[in-house]
């Protein structure tokens, strides 16, 4: 068979998928999901975060009940065919109990990897086994009908399918870590669930962290508390909204998302907590964007905007 030359428009296109590179929040929520009209403009799921790469690389950050809202998107536009990454933070209830709700593991043909820490000695594989052993969920991974693997995450660099993802040990009861994604000349941080505040001062963990999210182009960040909060949760493994805006000015991040936030917060109080980070950013000579993570929103992290 004779091959069709590629004209210009097929390389232009090829060059474009090339250097795709988007983020869709299908949750933003924290701890548990919310609903009702206090969580209509926001969205009321909890962490899940999808990543589109090139043409066909696809990474999931957490698995709150965003995920099933991902799964239905994905039966309706690709019949369910799914083959990517899962990277979970950590195994708190809201970032991983919609693992058994997400369609596509369940269909064979599909190929999915489920990454996360493990926890003392416990893999992650493990983990997962736990939270549906027949116990806690009438499926087990036995009716898993993808080609699922499992493998342990830890900090340092890594490399999936030719894309940089770098994992940080966040500050959180048990081992939780945070993600970076360089690619295209753009790069994108996922860092939930994570106390800035209550460090020892010994402990350089806030510049560590910053350099870690150097020049980030987008950082989406647990901004769980107001800061006249944050005094009765310390030690709760979250941040406050000073804190976050005060880490992103540091890291000379371009755009900084206030993610998982507490679920007595309704959407009026999210536009309050977005005025106070404006305030505060305003204090510090701040120059970044600064927006609340909305559910259903996608964004070009090349271009740096939202895509309508
Ligand atoms: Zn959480
Ligand atoms: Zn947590």
């Amino acid at each position: 068979m004779i091959q069709k030359p590629y004209t210009l428009n097929d390389m232009i296109k090829v060059e474009a998928l090339a250097e795709r590179f988007e983020a869709t929040f299908w949750g933003a929520r924290g701890t548990l999901p919310v609903s009702g009209e206090g969580a209509l403009k926001y969205g009321g799921n909890t962490s899940c975060v999808a990543i589109d790469i090139g043409a066909d690389r696809h990474f999931i950050f957490d698995a709150g009940t965003g995920l099933k809202k991902y799964s239905k998107y994905l039966m309706k536009k690709t019949g369910g065919k799914f083959d990517g990454y899962v990277f979970i933070s950590h195994p708190h209830w809201d970032h991983l109990n919609c693992l058994p709700f997400f369609t596509p593991i369940y269909i064979p043909g599909n190929r999915i990897t489920l990454m996360g820490p493990p926890q003392d000695n416990r893999s992650f594989r493990d983990l997962l086994d736990g939270q549906m052993d027949g116990t806690y969920f009438p499926i087990t991974v036995d009716a898993f009908g993808a080609d699922v693997q499992y493998g342990d995450m830890r900090e340092g660099q890594h490399y999936f399918d030719g894309v940089s993802l770098r994992a940080f040990h966040l500050k959180h009861p048990g081992y939780c870590l945070g993600y970076r994604i360089d690619h295209a000349g753009a790069s994108l941080a996922y860092i939930t669930d994570n106390e800035l505040g209550n460090i020892d001062i010994d402990d350089d963990f806030v510049e560590r962290l910053a350099e870690f999210l150097k020049d980030v182009d987008f950082l989406i960040h647990d901004a769980t508390y107001f800061d006249h909060e944050y005094s009765h949760k310390v030690s709760w493994g979250h941040s406050s909204v000073a804190q976050v805006v005060a880490l992103a000015h540091k890291a000379q991040a371009k755009k900084l998302f206030l993610f998982h936030h507490d679920p007595d917060h309704s959407d009026d109080d999210l536009d309050i907590k977005l005025a106070e980070a404006f305030d505060v950013m305003a204090q510090l000579g701040a120059t970044f964007e600064c927006f609340i993570a909305a559910e259903g929103d996608t964004w070009d992290v090349v271009q740096g905007h939202r895509i309508p």
